[in-house]
């Protein structure tokens, strides 16, 4: 060996392509139960509907489950030792709300208002088959539970965009921040009179009258709705290798079903596991289903109830500043059409691994938590010590953009925090792109985290 081969060897940080070290067969077994996952949790609601049913099924290695109001729920598991391991994501994504006097009529097609929710391209949501999920809260407090466009057999819904023929002056000569108005991303939902008469407004009863046979509601039932428009589209392998996966929600249902599974897959993890599972992060993690919430503190009280510890003020500062988190969420991988926004070398790639992400934000380093690099060090020994292949990324290069995650919050609480996730390509997108292999490697990332901190 030459001395600069040495050399080489020795000093020189390795990047390591996952696929070249990982067990293939693991990778693919794990994400077809991923796909499936992301096939039925287009929603928060949906996820943690998915969460409590598993709890239910392998509860011998869960002790306890708090589920706040149907959108943010933990997973407990008491152990030795003062404070937590936390993994904490987020199970919100960027998609179209309902607003709540949604219906109209307009030159005799029914419409609904929408209202955007988190950070998207609006151009991307045209056109494209959407599907609507949530649920209808009726006077007398009735849950009525709506999914509608996911089955083969079911209508699906479109936001309709202009042709190119007579978009030239509307839409074509702006800039795309301006050229699509938020309030003209209205949903199509029907176009058939009731029946033929000089009354106005017969399309939208017509839909009304729909609703009402097929979900036994009125239009004011829909002020008190919480309806959420997806894409009607099911997660699908990507690539002839069949190596990616396409699916709307990505960001961050993946690390939150990465977490779920190496929550249940760690047999005995010595201190107090915790996966927690948050709303509200794409619009900036406010009330009281979000990061920001007093969740976090009162699964904390908790678990001290159940060791039979104090739960004075004192006690959860005490519990909060030995527990240990990773924020569990994604960073943006690089494209290799757009490569320019990112500076090479500190930016993370698809393929290498889970992503340590040390600061967020954006414009220096404003509104990011920026994690102890004591803290990052024993991540990445345990990381080291487990054969975990892993990156660090920055989210773009400096002045070029940027965002947040939830780890400024779990971080303000005295929590030693970093963020740690895969990188995805097209993020926000209806339809983002994953590696199994990163998926994978995340999720053992998680696993030496509950097992070695
Ligand atoms: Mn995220
Ligand atoms: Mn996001």
């Amino acid at each position: 060996m030459s001395e600069v081969e040495e050399l080489k060897n020795r000093l020189e940080k390795k990047e390591i392509n996952v696929w070249n070290v990982t067990n293939r067969d693991s990778v693919f077994e794990f994400a077809e139960t991923y796909k499936t996952f992301l096939s039925v949790c287009k929603t928060e609601r949906e996820v943690v509907r998915y969460v409590v049913n598993e709890f239910g099924r392998r509860k011998t290695v869960a002790d306890f489950m708090l589920n706040n109001r149907d959108k943010s729920v933990a997973l407990v598991r008491v152990g030795k030792g003062i404070g937590m391991r936390l993994i904490a994501s987020h199970i919100d994504s960027p998609r179209i709300d309902i607003k709540q006097s949604p219906l109209f009529e307009d030159i005799g097609i029914a419409l609904f208002h929408t209202h955007y929710y988190g950070g998207i391209k609006k151009y991307q949501w045209l056109n494209i088959p959407v599907a609507i999920h949530g649920i209808v809260v009726k006077g007398g407090g009735e849950k009525i539970e709506v999914v509608i466009g996911e089955d083969d057999s079911d209508p699906v819904f479109v936001i309709p965009d202009l042709l190119p023929h007579l978009s030239h002056k509307v839409i074509d000569k702006k800039n795309v921040k301006e050229a699509f108005d938020g309030d003209k991303m209205n949903l199509v939902v029907g176009s058939v009179p009731l029946c033929d008469s000089e009354e106005v407004d017969l399309v939208k009863l017509n839909v009304l009258k729909m609703l009402n046979e097929k979900y036994g509601i009125v239009e004011e039932d829909l002020i008190t709705a919480e309806l959420e428009v997806v894409p009607a589209l099911k997660p699908r392998d990507l690539g002839f290798d069949r190596s990616m996966i396409a699916a709307y929600g990505q960001d961050d249902r993946i690390c939150a079903f990465a977490s779920l599974e190496a929550f249940f897959s760690v047999a005995a993890p010595g201190q107090t596991t915790v996966v927690l599972m948050v709303d509200k992060e794409e619009i900036g993690s406010e009330g009281n289903t979000s990061a920001q919430s007093r969740f976090v503190h009162d699964i904390a009280v908790e678990i001290l109830k159940r060791k039979g510890m104090p739960t004075d003020n004192a006690s959860v500062g005490e519990f909060f500043v030995n527990s240990y988190a990773l924020s569990a969420d994604v960073n943006g991988a690089v494209n290799p059409m757009y490569k320019d926004v990112h500076e090479k070398d500190n930016a993370s790639y698809l393929n290498r691994g889970v992503v340590l992400t040390k600061f967020t934000g954006s414009g220096g380093k404003y509104s990011a938590s920026d994690a102890n690099v004591e803290y990052m060090a024993r991540i990445r020994s345990i990381f080291n010590e487990e054969g975990i292949v892993w990156q660090t990324g920055e989210l773009g290069k400096v002045d070029e953009g940027g965002g947040g995650t939830i780890a400024k919050f779990i971080a303000n609480l005295n929590i030693e925090t970093i963020d740690c996730g895969p990188a995805l390509i097209s993020m926000h997108s209806p339809y983002e792109v994953s590696s199994k292999a990163d998926l994978y490697e995340t999720y053992r990332a998680y696993c030496a985290f509950f097992k070695r901190l």
